[in-house]
């Protein structure tokens, strides 16, 4: 079990973005719409709302963006999992690692788009069901082991949302980078695994002063990996693993603008390691770099076997309609903009 399944040196990274309604509490503010998502691919941002301003913004840099698909607010669950997560799950069953990040400000719809509710699961559930009919429509459904961990990165320490506790190490042994005492679930349903992960979240790191709130710091990642066996050409029974890893992002609103400034100077500023460590290795995957620095943050440490070569690569940008998170949209989407 275990070899290294991102052997190439090309790199695409699939970028979707996706609008979540206007909130109560926006429209409350006054709140206006100030994106336009049309023909589901080109994003338009308007800072005050007018609808007369869209086809001028065709022509203004960082006001029109296109991306691989652009999910308006109308768009469900089950169509965000099928056109950005279910193509990686069929990859897994061959053996593919892959990985799927949702990014962006706290309160853009991250969380939702991720976990989502009890009525409206999102990916995770979403890919864990569609994962478990795709093994019984196997004739050998009977060779398939489903582990499943969850874990946060939160200050760059590493914890197991399924069992809490102490830290986590991380060390390096022929498999890759393991957390070391991590739990690895073994799934056999999907009603086992929604309530064990909505638990799971309940155990992500709270900020002291919001006692009921997740922090805005805090990186969730759930990993499935499926094993199964496997006869190669020779007719020689061989183990195949697949490994897909669900990322549900820190807020990104305090790692604007940073790329010119070193870690260092960072880390003072309250900046979180780990997203600024993902874009630096983001950006290098994309300009085709060799030299890749997964080494820099516990998040992209965990990645490392998921991200980039010949790993399939999803952003998932979640950006709000309000008028009022204007800034926050805009760096959002110039991020994802590089990311392609
Ligand atoms: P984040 O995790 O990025 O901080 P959340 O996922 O918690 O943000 O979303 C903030 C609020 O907006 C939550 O109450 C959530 O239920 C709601 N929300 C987000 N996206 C959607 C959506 N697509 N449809 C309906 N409600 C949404
Ligand atoms: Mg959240």
């Amino acid at each position: 079990a275990g070899e290294r399944n991102c052997g190439g040196d090309h790199s695409r990274i699939l970028v979707f973005v996706r609008l979540r309604p206007m909130a109560k509490r926006e429209r409350d503010a006054g709140s206006r719409c100030c994106v336009r998502i049309v023909n589901r691919r080109d994003v338009y941002l308007t800072e005050f709302g007018n609808e007369n301003d869209y086809l001028r913004l065709k022509r203004l840099r960082g006001r029109h963006f296109a991306f691989d698909a652009s999910f308006p607010d109308s768009a469900t669950q089950q169509e965000v999992y099928s056109a950005t997560t279910a193509e990686l799950v069929e990859a897994v069953l061959q053996g593919r690692n892959g990985s799927v990040f949702c990014y962006g400000a706290t309160g853009a719809g991250k969380t939702y788009t991720m976990l989502g509710t009890v009525e409206n699961p999102g990916v995770m559930v979403l890919a864990i069901k569609d994962l478990f009919t795709k093994i019984r429509q196997r004739s050998c459904d009977g060779n398939h082991l489903v582990h499943l961990s969850y874990l946060e990165v939160y200050n760059e320490t590493v914890r197991d949302l399924l069992s809490p506790g102490r830290p986590l190490v991380l060390r390096e042994d022929k498999q890759g980078i393991v957390a070391a005492g991590l739990t690895q679930y073994r799934a056999y349903s999907t009603d086992e695994v929604m309530a064990l992960l909505f638990q799971g979240n309940q155990n992500r790191t709270t900020e002291p002063t919001r006692a009921n709130e997740t922090s805005s710091r805090s990186h969730a990642i759930l990993q499935v990996v499926v094993e199964y066996r496997v006869k190669d050409a020779a007719m020689n029974v061989v183990n195949r693993v697949g490994k897909l890893s669900l990322i549900d992002l820190a807020g990104s609103e305090r790692a604007l603008a940073t790329d010119q400034r070193t870690l260092r100077s960072l880390e003072g500023a309250n900046i979180n390691r780990s997203l600024l460590a993902l874009s630096s290795c983001i950006n290098a995957l994309v300009e085709g770099k060799r030299h890749i620095p997964y080494r820099n943050s516990k998040l992209t440490q965990l990645l490392k076997d998921s991200l980039g070569g010949s790993c399939n690569t999803v952003m998932i940008a979640n950006i709000s309609p309000s008028n009022l998170s204007f800034g926050e949209t805009q760096n959002t989407l110039h991020w994802a903009d590089r990311a392609k």
